[in-house]
């Protein structure tokens, strides 16, 4: 029986329909199904306390048809490596839905940084690097930051692999500090991309920013940057929350005020004229939009038929199982998957991948341009293939993804 909370295992259900309903061959579809590599580390340590402690980390090559692989670096208690071979095959189909030169990869640390020291963490991410060496590099594999990783981790990773190569490589890693490389917009990007989705599907599915209500689960990069910008476009974001609980207020939040209290405080718990509650009761609060920006898994068979939003624009990856996503879809709600979704972080990485190469770079207004008007190709793309092939907004994208992935790998050939 499937687990529904593999994720892995949610991305090979979607995977294995999509690849089925385009007729492809058995031993293609394991072709693409299968991660070409992995490895798993053990980073040993040496704590503040004096003691040694061995961490484990991941790297998974999902993917290399289309080019190096692509896909951050994940720092939390829970990371498994099934977790990390889902997120890079979803980094393989991401890149294809938004049609940039990149295969998918991913990798993590079991780690709790909270826990942990800036000197600790620093030592953690360059053993890290080292371990993984001779599978990075910009024409291999790419890493960027992910749940609990940012500018800074990014940075030593780059140090770390420019001091073993001789000479400093910025194309190694996206998501550096702008001193370093790193590009204009690409904070930004995935919250942007949130709302350049969010904004397509009302145009298609009907809704106007002012008559539009917003529910974000999370508030780091993705859900809190989103949440303002949905704000800043007009919206009323009536709902937003962090690990430990959410607020809801049915007038509104004023989300820089709130955003700036949880990096004050460390929590949105006891901000003025709102409700305090569980995350899980933060999803089924009635509102038109509901976005996800946290993890996996959140909406599953047991809530998706209290959810009450009309259209849910996965920020996170991997937030709704499939047996939800059959739920949602007999209710009329319409999902804009995460590959879709989220693939603004993964365009402007693309774009500062580019500029590395250059030597040269883009002003932010330019970035954001690029951003938009891929964005919203890659929407209409899928749109086209939702409406060519009968399917949902998921399905499309999958049987998209597919169709350019396998279009490579035919060209390319089986070598052996
Ligand atoms: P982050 O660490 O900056 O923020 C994560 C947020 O989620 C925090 O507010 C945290 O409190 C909350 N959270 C974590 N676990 C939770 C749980 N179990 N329940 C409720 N809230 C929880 O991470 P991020 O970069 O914003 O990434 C969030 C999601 O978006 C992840 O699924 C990530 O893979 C995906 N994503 C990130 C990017 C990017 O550019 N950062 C790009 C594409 C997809």
């Amino acid at each position: 029986m499937q687990d529904e909370f593999n994720p892995f295992e949610a991305m090979a259900v979607r995977f294995d329909a999509a690849a089925e309903s385009l007729g492809l061959p058995e031993g293609q579809i394991d072709m693409l199904r299968k991660p070409v590599r992995e490895i798993t580390v053990a980073l040993p340590i040496l704590r503040d306390s004096g003691e040694l402690e061995v961490f484990t980390g991941y790297r998974v090559h999902h993917n290399i048809d289309r080019g190096p692989c692509k896909g951050g670096v994940r720092f939390a208690p829970d990371v498994t490596l099934d977790e990390v071979r889902a997120l890079a095959a979803w980094m393989t189909w991401k890149c294809a839905v938004v049609n940039v030169p990149f295969g998918g990869g991913k990798g993590g640390i079991i780690c709790n940084p909270g826990e942990m020291s800036e000197r600790e963490l620093e030592a953690l991410t360059r053993r890290y690097t080292s371990a993984i060496l001779d599978m990075l590099g910009p024409e291999r594999d790419v890493p960027a930051p992910d749940m609990n990783t940012g500018e800074k981790h990014m940075a030593w990773l780059m140090d770390t692999y420019s001091m073993h190569v001789r000479h400093t490589e910025t194309a190694v890693v996206t998501g550096k500090p702008l001193g370093l490389g790193g590009s204009e917009g690409r904070t930004e990007a995935t919250g942007r991309g949130v709302t350049i989705t969010t904004r397509e599907a009302l145009k298609r599915w009907g809704g106007t920013p002012e008559n539009t209500t917003v529910v974000v689960q999370g508030c780091g990069n993705v859900g809190g940057i989103a949440a303002r910008l949905f704000q800043e476009q007009g919206y009323k974001v009536t709902g937003l929350s962090e690990i430990r609980g959410a607020i809801h207020s049915p007038a509104g939040l004023d989300v820089r005020a709130c955003l700036d209290a949880f990096s004050k405080e460390g929590t949105l718990e006891g901000i003025p004229d709102t409700d305090w509650m569980t995350n899980e009761e933060l999803l089924t609060q009635p509102c038109d939009v509901l976005a996800p920006c946290a993890t996996e898994n959140q909406i599953h068979a047991g809530n998706a038929g209290d959810i009450q939003a009309r259209l849910i624009i996965e920020g996170a990856n991997g937030p709704t199982t499939p047996p939800a996503d059959a739920i949602l879809e007999d209710k009329g709600s319409v999902v804009i998957p995460d590959i879709l979704a989220n693939s603004g972080g993964v365009t402007v990485s693309y774009f500062e991948w580019v500029q590395n190469r250059m030597g040269y770079s883009w002003e932010e207004w330019d970035v954001n341009g690029r951003l938009e008007r891929l964005l919203v190709a890659s929407f209409n793309d899928v749109l086209e293939c939702a409406q060519r092939t009968g399917t949902s907004m998921r399905m499309a994208s999958y049987i998209l993804a597919i169709e350019r992935v396998w279009g490579c790998s035919q060209l390319r050939g089986i070598y052996a």
